[in-house]
């Protein structure tokens, strides 16, 4: 294994990326923090993963839970939960393997993606559990709106990232039903 976990450099990184994708999201979005609030979420790396949040293959996951809030039975306390699961072993190696491809604007794209994705399905614009080719049209609409959120950065490697996700669209992202 070795070099398969994030190290601190990365993770400060990852802290960057977050920042910008959140602000660059809610933006688009025009979310209100409450809005955040219905989207309940949490960015993890793989040393705080769950066996069945790790892939193989992904770069990320999105694993959705459902929560229910202590003393409390009311149905409307419940809420759903999404964990935004980053594969760091596989982001390391799509490094390794590419040299064009830079952390920071592979993860800001991927965190991007994701939280389009926990947007979308907070919103029931997407639905978690769908077919096959429904999630593959999805998929397609998560990059295009991941592209415009980030057009504005103007950032020279992102358009790099982009050809990389068209390329290895195949499992390179993925959303799965924990
Ligand atoms: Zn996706």
């Amino acid at each position: 294994m070795g070099h398969s976990l994030f190290l601190e450099h990365h993770k400060e990184l990852l802290r960057e990326a977050t920042v910008i994708a959140e602000e660059m999201t809610s933006d688009f979005y025009k979310l209100t923090p409450n809005c955040w609030r219905r989207a309940r979420y949490d960015i993890l790396t793989l040393e705080g993963l769950e066996q069945d949040e790790i892939s193989s293959h992904a770069l990320a996951l999105v694993a959705k839970y459902r929560g229910c809030h202590r003393d409390r039975v009311l149905k409307s306390a419940v809420f759903d939960f999404y964990r935004i699961c980053l594969q760091d072993h596989n982001i390391l190696k799509a490094l390794d393997s590419c040299p064009d491809l830079s952390l920071l604007p592979l993860l800001l794209y991927i965190i991007t993606h994701e939280l389009v994705h926990v947007v979308r399905f907070s919103r029931f614009q997407a639905l978690f559990e769908a077919p096959e080719e429904q999630k593959n049209e999805e998929e397609r609409q998560v990059h295009l709106l991941t592209q415009k959120i980030l057009k504005p950065l103007k950032s020279p490697e992102l358009p790099r990232v982009m050809r990389y996700y068209e390329e290895n669209r195949q499992g390179g992202w993925q959303y799965a039903h924990l």
